[in-house]
């Protein structure tokens, strides 16, 4: 155990906060939740139908929502078109349940009472292959030309709906039939709003478990940068396209319930206002909660209610006013409540509440461990590789390796050329000329979840860390690829042994980095310098044979980067091969093995410290005017 590298930011700032989060009100969330749904059940029976209706159809947009609270609010990609995929949920079992083509040749094999569940399957399977074959198509785009492409489609399903001659055109479909158990049939709003709450209860506990789990974790990280989530192992387009598909799912399983509540569709209530109410509602609501979803798809339809009765009365004019008027309202949350509503409402019911910390197994599964290579096997060689940018040359035919057991530095002045180098040699980013090999293999353009798999561990100039998740999930992300249960076991709970397992390893790792005070506090509220620290602790936690370090030292204090320096050096000896480039001196040549010189993109000097120290071409490079002391200014 290497000396705490932060024992002395600890000391001097006893106002740090604690180990555990120190809030605790007298009721637990768990609690609440089941008081409330209890409260639901035992009056559902007394209130008035039109409360009922009411009721059922914030459960139907709850269900919507919840599903773009993942999508927009957890995964960053924002969807406007959401309500078409609600609408392939109705149609698709109106028209099993009303055609004649489908009713003779369906109901032979199912029964009539089986129609809606064929209706379902439909719905879903139609879902998965278009939501999957515009997922793959659109969520790889960046910027503003995700939600763009979100509206074409919203736009286009919706026309289909109104056009297709089988579907009714404008009118739709009527006399939708109602879904049957036996002889109990859920023909009235009362009966079919039970349904529809605990679809959506499930799909909440199920929402909820995926986000408290290693691949919740995954999901998160998008939010972070494709670069440091493939970094992590974790193959980002993958994860997008599955939550793509998981939010249509979700709209579509809404569609379906409300086809057979409403028993008529049409094609008006899957149009593209309506999709954007639906992003009203998980945005109003809190995009990055699931409890969220169901708060602003609350207030957006007691508002709608109240709206269109107000409105039209007010203007002496009759339309959809109540548009103009959520607009208004999501520019006004927006700028009070960034985040939606419902953190706003945790915080002020933060002194009663409290979140239970999970229980996890206390019988640990291992987690995948990769053996290391005997000290002095080359873990990575780059072989004359050149970098342009344009006409810039950012390397120019650079050659080094890196063995198990050794401290490499790589320095060079500001604009060397050593960040893009790590970016060639991690797979962020491929070389114009020569190549890279990690663990013998030729890795070409290789992405970096590809060097991660081979054992390549590292960390970033500019802190890349998701900042409002605690240290130790953070750590844990690091440990991603050494674990292996997918989304349906984690939603299922399935995946507590391994979770255990991540949690304690990333837990040791912090330990191991000194920051284990500061494990559940959110990782932005770490000074700079420890937040490389946890940086560090994240690429430990992969198990890598392999680390690179960029300028890991900048931003921490003479007694903390000793302590650094401590924990390398027991690194090395454990037969780690680290390459670090860093612009304190003094902590280089005190720790390094062998040292690369940059200039202008090229190695102008490599050998031992003291070599370097004498080499007259680094001392002009120095001395020539690179600024050898830069702080970092991410
Ligand atoms: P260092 O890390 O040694 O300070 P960098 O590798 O960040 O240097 O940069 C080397 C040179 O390459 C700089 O001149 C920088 O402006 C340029 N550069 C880096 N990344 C890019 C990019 N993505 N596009 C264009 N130029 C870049
Ligand atoms: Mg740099």
């Amino acid at each position: 155990m290497s000396a705490p590298l932060t024992s002395q930011t600890a000391q001097a700032k006893p106002a740090e906060p604690a180990a555990t989060p120190a809030r605790r009100g007298f009721v637990s969330t768990r609690a609440l939740t089941l008081m409330a749904v209890a409260l639901l059940a035992v009056s559902w029976g007394f209130l008035p139908d039109f409360t009922v209706v009411i009721l059922s159809y914030i459960g139907l947009y709850s269900i919507v929502a919840a599903g773009l609270v993942m999508l927009t609010g957890v995964g960053g990609m924002t969807s406007f078109g959401q309500a078409a995929f609600v609408g392939i949920g109705a149609y698709a079992t109106a028209w099993v349940g009303t055609s004649p083509v489908a009713t003779q040749a369906l109901g032979a094999l199912v029964g009539t009472n089986g129609l809606p569940w064929v209706g379902l399957l439909l719905g879903l399977l139609i879902t998965f292959v278009v939501a999957w074959f515009l997922g793959a198509v659109t969520v790889k785009l960046q910027g503003h030309y995700l939600p763009l492409c979100t509206i074409a489609w919203g736009l286009s399903l919706y026309y289909l709906f109104g056009n297709m001659e089988f579907l009714g055109g404008q009118t739709g479909i009527t006399s939708v039939p109602a879904i049957k158990f036996g002889s109990l049939s859920l023909e009235s709003p009362r009966a079919m709003g039970v349904v529809i709450w605990i679809v959506l209860l499930v799909a909440l506990w199920l929402l909820h478990n995926l986000l408290d789990s290693r691949e919740g974790r995954a999901i998160r990280s998008l939010k972070g940068g494709q670069i440091m989530a493939e970094s992590m192992g974790i193959h980002t387009a993958r994860h997008r396209v599955k939550l793509f598909v998981l939010a249509a799912l979700l709209a579509t399983l809404s569609g379906w319930l409300y086809a057979h509540m409403q028993r008529f569709v049409s094609p008006a209530p899957f149009n593209l206002n309506i999709g954007i109410e639906y992003l009203f509602m998980a945005v109003v609501g809190g995009a990055g909660h699931l409890w969220g979803a169901v708060l602003g798809a609350t207030v957006i339809t007691l508002l709608k209610e109240k709206l269109q009765d107000i409105l039209p009365a007010l203007l002496g004019t009759n339309g959809n006013f109540e548009v103009i008027v959520f607009g208004l309202l999501m520019v006004l949350v927006l700028q009070r409540f960034a985040e939606g509503l419902w953190p706003t409402l945790q915080r002020m019911a933060s002194r009663w509440v409290y979140q239970p910390q999970a229980a996890l197994p206390a019988a640990v599964k291992p987690l995948d461990q990769h053996a290391l290579p005997p000290a002095g096997t080359v873990l990575l060689a780059a072989e004359h590789v050149t970098k342009r940018f344009g006409g810039l040359v950012a390397n120019n035919d650079v050659s080094m390796t890196l063995k198990a057991g050794e401290v490499h530095a790589l320095i060079g002045p500001n604009g060397a050329g050593k960040s893009t180098f790590f970016n060639m040699i991690s797979g962020v980013d491929s070389a114009t000329e020569g190549q890279v090999q990690l663990m013998g293999k030729t890795m070409g353009h290789a992405p970096s979840r590809a060097f991660a798999a081979l054992g390549l561990g590292r960390t970033f100039q500019h802190v890349r860390l998701l900042g409002q998740r605690s240290v130790l999930e953070n750590v844990a992300l690091g440990a991603h690829q050494r674990a292996h249960k997918g989304w349906l076991a984690s939603m299922l709970r399935m995946d507590r042994a391994e979770e255990a397992a991540l949690l304690d390893e990333a837990r040791q790792q912090i330990e191991r980095c000194g920051l284990a005070a500061f494990a559940h506090v959110p990782a932005a509220s770490l000074a700079l310098g420890q937040q490389r620290i946890v940086e560090i602790a994240r690429a430990l936690a992969g198990q890598p044979a392999a680390l690179l370090l960029d300028e890991p030292a900048a931003g921490l204090r003479h007694l903390e980067k000793q302590a650094l320096a401590d924990l390398l050096r027991q690194l090395r000896a454990q037969g780690l091969g680290i390459l670090v480039v860093e612009h304190d001196m003094e902590f280089v040549m005190n720790l390094a093995d062998r040292i690369t010189v940059l200039e202008f993109g090229t190695v102008i000097a490599a050998g031992s410290p003291a070599e370097i120290q004498s080499n007259q071409r680094v001392l002009d490079a120095y001395l020539g005017g690179g600024d050898d002391n830069e702080e970092s200014a991410a």
